[in-house]
């Protein structure tokens, strides 16, 4: 789930857990995490989360050595 960025956005949630986690994450309480496809090592930046991928597996795969 993307945190949304407006009030507006956050009304738009129906389920109340869907609500409780928005505004969590909004707020810092939460952070979403993945995990590196690469090495399995827990991701919380938001690009890394979104590539699956960390920083050190990234710069890796593109050298082309992984
Ligand atoms: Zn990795």
């Amino acid at each position: 789930m993307i945190a949304p960025d407006t009030d507006d956005e956050l009304e738009k949630l129906r389920e109340p857990a869907d609500k409780l986690m928005a505004a969590a994450l909004r707020t810092g309480t939460y952070r979403l995490a993945s995990r590196c496809h690469s090495c399995g090592a827990w991701l919380v930046d938001p690009v890394s989360v979104k590539r699956h991928l960390g920083p050190v597996c990234a710069r890796r795969e593109k050298d082309g050595e992984s």
